[in-house]
């Protein structure tokens, strides 16, 4: 039987109501779920079929009161480039002093632009990732992968094979540190650090697809040489 979150006098959990079932409610449910992971507005628009993305947008929308909420935990477990806690010390201090670049925080505002490093940011002195930024860490390790086998295929020199490969020990390093430090709190604290998490990245994910050239190399790009 399907349940409800709802109980009846005896604390058992009373049936769903089957009347609020309906086809558009799985779609909106779909959307909606796509939306809190974090799935850029462009990729959910492309998945949802709309023919406007203020459509999609609409599923991004996160009142400022509940940003602001969120960074106000999130704050408190940034850390620096090797993942040892680098907290802000207040919310609006959070807001003000960091700007969003793909894997993390960037202190230094009029670098992100124009990024002397190529965003080589766990190189960084001016990196400051927090828990919401696991997942696009976790990721980018993975297309570092990918590109150092590429490199690798294609003969290139040593020195860029390494570069690849001291990225991904600094990342995974960073990311490692991060959840370690994660695995040891209490459940509900990691609970609300995974749920305030989650409030970032979905309002990232609706410009994420327009913020920042990466230095990623994709295979078919390479093909196409
Ligand atoms: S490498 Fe990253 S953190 Fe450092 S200046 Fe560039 S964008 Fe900012």
């Amino acid at each position: 039987m399907l349940l409800s979150d709802e109980f009846d006098e005896q604390g058992s959990k009373l049936p769903f109501d089957r009347t609020l079932i309906f086809p558009y409610a799985f779609r909106h449910a779909y959307a909606q779920r796509h939306a809190d992971a974090g799935v850029p507005v462009d990729v959910l628009k492309e998945l949802m079929d709309h023919r406007s993305i203020v459509t999609t947008m609409s599923y991004y929308q996160v009142p400022l009161k509940r940003q602001r909420e969120a960074i106000t935990t999130i704050r408190k477990h940034t850390t620096d480039r090797s993942g040892r806690p680098a907290p802000f010390t207040s919310t609006t201090g959070y807001e003000a002093q960091s700007v969003a670049v793909p894997f993390g925080n960037c202190r230094e505002p009029s670098n992100v632009k124009a990024c002397a490093i190529r965003f080589q940011c766990a190189g960084c002195g001016f990196y400051h990732p927090d828990p919401s930024y696991l997942p696009a860490i976790e990721e980018h390790v993975n297309d570092l992968r990918a590109d150092r086998e590429t490199a690798k295929a294609m003969d290139a020199d040593d020195f860029v094979v390494r570069n690849l490969a001291d990225q991904i020990t600094a990342f995974t390093n960073v990311a490692d540190t991060m959840r370690d430090r994660l695995g040891n709190l209490p459940q509900d604290e990691r609970e609300e650090i995974e749920e305030a998490s989650a409030v970032p990245r979905k309002v990232r994910a609706t410009r994420d697809h327009k913020l920042l050239p990466l230095t990623v190399i994709r295979k078919e790009t390479l093909d196409a040489c």
